[in-house]
């Protein structure tokens, strides 16, 4: 459920706050802010290696049936609109970087907003009777770092 606190009291003993761009209400942290980043699904055309120049930024990602295709970062930008221009610029910069990509069909386009911070916070919070641990912040690496983060946020929890 969409909750518009953390929970506390009876019943919360332990509480892992990891909502992301959620934790600018959820924790009050108003040093999160977004950067948004569009990509494109093309069909698979045989690739089987990762690309990434980090002008743009622009990568290729392929998958078993597809290949995501990026990208843009734009800081501060909460709009999750898809702005169909940039799709082109990606597919232009990178069928520059990857020849085989000018004639792949497009399947789908995604927005997401990156939640960024100075710094992750992973740390624990004594709230009254509640233990809070904090884990959000990862920006553009949430998933090569959960992993490791979720390694601490257990620790943290069992004490
Ligand atoms: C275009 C793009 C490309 C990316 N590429 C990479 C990449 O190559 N490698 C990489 O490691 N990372 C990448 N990332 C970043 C990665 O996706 C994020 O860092 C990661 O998803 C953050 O995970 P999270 O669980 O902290 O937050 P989220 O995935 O945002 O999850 C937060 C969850 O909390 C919930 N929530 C928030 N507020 C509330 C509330 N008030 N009540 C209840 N629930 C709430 C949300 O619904 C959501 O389910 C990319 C992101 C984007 C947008």
């Amino acid at each position: 459920m969409a909750l518009n606190a953390l929970p506390d009291g009876p019943g919360a003993e332990v509480v892992v706050d990891a909502a992301g761009l959620g934790a600018r209400l959820l924790a009050g942290d108003g040093s999160l802010s977004p950067v948004r980043g569009q990509v494109v699904y093309v069909d698979q055309v045989g690739l089987d290696q990762w690309w990434l120049d980090e002008s743009g930024p622009t990568y290729v990602v392929p998958r078993s049936s597809d290949i995501v295709v990026g990208g843009s970062a734009d800081e501060g930008e909460w709009d999750r609109t898809r702005d169909p221009d940039l799709d082109r610029q990606i597919l232009a910069r990178a069928a520059e970087l990857v020849p085989e990509l000018r004639h792949a069909r497009v399947r789908g386009h995604k927005v997401g907003l990156r939640p960024t911070r100075p710094s992750v916070r992973l740390e624990l919070e004594q709230r009254r009777k509640t233990r809070v641990v904090h884990c959000y912040g990862h920006g553009g690496a949430g998933v090569t770092l959960s992993w490791g983060c979720a390694d601490e946020v257990a620790g943290l929890v069992d004490g």
